[in-house]
């Protein structure tokens, strides 16, 4: 059964923004003025951003706000999952984690309008303040370890494709982010558990910009720019239902179903691209020939093709010829 502090956030939303009395929420959940004031004060504290005005009662910006609630109505099957938080926290990964050694189901999203310690790939930070969408999504997909390797494309493609249908037409830059106007988007983290070669649990962490801030965050682009008006819960919706989708697909198909569709949304196609280590130092240079049907990057050298499982991809400055050689592949980790 939902607490109460639940219902009384409920309430704000279902009243589309308009002030609802405390007395009103008070009367409809059968619960006193004072802990409805209670409820009200604990959101608030957990990061909702509530308005109280005397003579009218509370209102909630629902272009800004990301509860639950809120989120669900945009959501195609919202009965199959289950959403959390919405407010403040420290990183949605790891709420997500605590979950999940629980045993959270999957479909559990644990959503956030604000981090204050989100995190990238490879302990990198990310940027989280208000006005972006932040979640971390639990899914026990019955997959094989070798093709969850995967998932964070599936899940960068998902989104863009749900992006899509709100008019925003995203690219994605392997292994995953999603770009806009050649700014960075979204980036996409993935945490993994397996039992023998299959996958218990994955986490995909989610941060998308919407709202540009005050300081916008250097290289980043912001939803808003480009199809303005869009409240947060709707994006977040589609990002949630399109990661579900293409997970699905991925179960179902393999990423070898989606690769044609990641390759042309891919920044770097058929360019010249260089790939370095987290420590600086070169993967391999070349030109970006495609992904191949485990979501490994194709990269085409005077000595042949390389297949490279990771590593941090820049465009070269200047485009150039495309590749044609053929000679047989080398695997790079
Ligand atoms: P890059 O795409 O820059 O190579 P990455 O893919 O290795 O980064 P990510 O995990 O996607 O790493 O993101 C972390 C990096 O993204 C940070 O190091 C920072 O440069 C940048 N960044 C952090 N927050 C944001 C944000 N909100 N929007 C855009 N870029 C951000």
């Amino acid at each position: 059964m939902a607490e109460t502090r639940d219902l009384v956030l409920e309430a704000l939303v279902a009243s589309a923004g308009a002030p609802v009395s405390g007395e009103a929420i008070a009367h409809d959940l059968g619960v006193s003025r004072a802990a409805v004031a209670k409820h009200v004060a604990s959101l608030k504290e957990s990061g909702f951003e509530i308005t109280a005005q005397h003579g009218t009662g509370y209102s909630i910006d629902l272009a800004t706000v990301l509860a639950p609630p809120a989120v669900s109505r945009f959501l195609a099957d919202p009965a199959s999952l289950h959403l959390l938080g919405g407010g403040d926290t420290g990183s949605t990964m790891d709420d997500a984690r605590a979950l999940v050694e629980r045993g959270a189901p999957d479909g559990t999203v644990v959503l956030a309008s604000r981090q204050t310690s989100g995190r990238g790939r490879l302990g990198r930070s990310w940027e989280s303040p208000k006005g972006g969408v932040y979640f971390s999504l639990i899914a026990r997909p019955t997959i094989p370890v070798a093709e969850a390797v995967s998932l964070p494309l599936a899940a960068c493609l998902g989104i863009a494709e749900g992006l899509d249908s709100l008019g925003a037409h995203a690219s994605v830059k392997w292994p995953n982010d999603l770009e806009l106007e050649g700014g960075k988007l979204a980036g996409i983290l993935m945490e993994m558990s397996a039992e023998a070669d299959c996958v218990a649990w994955v986490i995909i962490g989610v941060g998308i910009n919407v709202l540009r801030p005050d300081e916008p965050i250097e290289r980043a682009a912001y939803l808003e720019s480009s199809v303005p008006g869009l409240p947060l819960s709707q994006v977040a919706a589609v990002a949630v239902d399109g990661i579900r989708s293409a997970i699905a697909e991925a179960g179902s198909a393999g990423f070898a179903s989606m690769r044609g569709r990641y390759e042309r949304r891919f920044v770097a196609l058929g360019h010249e691209v260089v790939l370095t280590n987290p420590d600086g130092t070169l993967v391999a240079e070349g030109i970006a020939r495609g992904i191949d049907e485990v979501g490994r990057l194709v990269v085409a050298r005077d000595d042949g093709e390389l297949i490279v499982s990771s590593g941090d991809l820049s465009l070269r400055a200047h485009p150039t010829r495309r590749a044609d050689r053929d000679s047989g592949p080398l695997a790079v980790s």
